[in-house]
């Protein structure tokens, strides 16, 4: 279980996160959602504790975070972030095994156990074809596997992803989804794309300038009064087969009047 509580930050004077709850139990996949500039980064930031918080506090399983060592957090928690791993020269395999290092002892070598973890963790999200490829060298596609790949190596019960499908098609999008809602762990993820989030997540926080504007299930949250006065566009939600779409247009003037009045 991942708690977030109370949770308060600023850079600098500007506050950018005011008083934000959220709650991810065992097993749920919940999504952070809202415009750009909303504060979903630096919520994810203090919940993997590469940021601490003016005020509140982010637990696992009950554990206070900054009671943890790094070493306690990692095997804990695995993050898969924007910038994960960039350009530093190494294979696949290597990328994959720094997953490992958590539950190495100080000096200890990867074991052919850990070889093997990776491996399992590459096969998994389809990319055991790239074991020997430098990472620099591939797709965002591939890049975004790969480091699912080293979080799956790092197996913790908790996983937060920073916008995993960015620089995927559409296809892959689904794929790397259906993915993360196949593991065991605890999940909390960014997303931008709403539609992905009604899909995949089991509850969603939508955020708005620093605070939680609505929280819950994606049915009760994703509904056009919602949404239209946070992302300031019109939103049409249709049913379809297997649950609803929605369907996004800018506003036109009557509807900005319609808003300010
Ligand atoms: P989101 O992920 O929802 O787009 P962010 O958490 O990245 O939002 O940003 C929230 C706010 O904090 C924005 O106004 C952004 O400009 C600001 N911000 C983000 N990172 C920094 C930083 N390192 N220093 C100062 N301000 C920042």
């Amino acid at each position: 279980m991942i708690t977030a509580e109370s949770i308060s930050f600023a850079y600098g004077d500007a506050v950018v996160l005011d008083g934000v709850e959220v709650t991810a139990r065992p097993g749920q996949i919940v999504g952070l959602i809202g415009p750009n500039g909303s504060g979903k980064t630096t919520l994810l930031r203090t919940l993997y504790a590469a940021l601490a918080p003016r005020a509140g506090q982010v637990s696992l399983d009950d554990v206070p975070i900054q009671t943890l060592h790094r070493r306690d957090i990692a095997k804990r928690l695995a993050v898969v972030v924007q910038e994960g791993g960039g350009e530093l020269p190494l294979t696949v395999t290597d990328l994959v095994l720094l997953g490992r290092i958590p539950h190495l002892s100080t000096f200890q070598r990867h074991t052919t156990n850990d070889y093997a973890i990776a491996a399992a963790a590459l096969t998994r999200v389809g990319a055991r074809q790239l074991a020997d490829r430098a990472f620099a060298g591939l797709s965002g596609g591939e890049k975004q596997r790969v480091l699912i790949a080293r979080a799956l190596a790092q197996q913790t019960d908790h996983l937060l992803l920073d916008e995993p499908t960015n620089h995927l098609d559409i296809r892959y999008q689904h794929e790397v989804l259906q993915l993360v809602s196949t593991l065991d762990v605890t999940t909390i993820i960014v997303l931008h794309d709403l539609n992905l989030a009604a899909r995949y997540c089991d509850e969603v926080v939508l955020l708005d300038r620093g605070t939680i504007r609505a929280a819950g299930r994606p049915e009760d949250v994703l509904r056009a009064e919602v949404l239209e006065p946070v992302y300031r566009i019109r939103v049409q939600r249709v049913r379809t087969d297997d649950g609803f779409q929605l369907l996004f247009r800018p506003f036109d003037e009557r509807d900005t009047s319609e808003l300010a009045s």
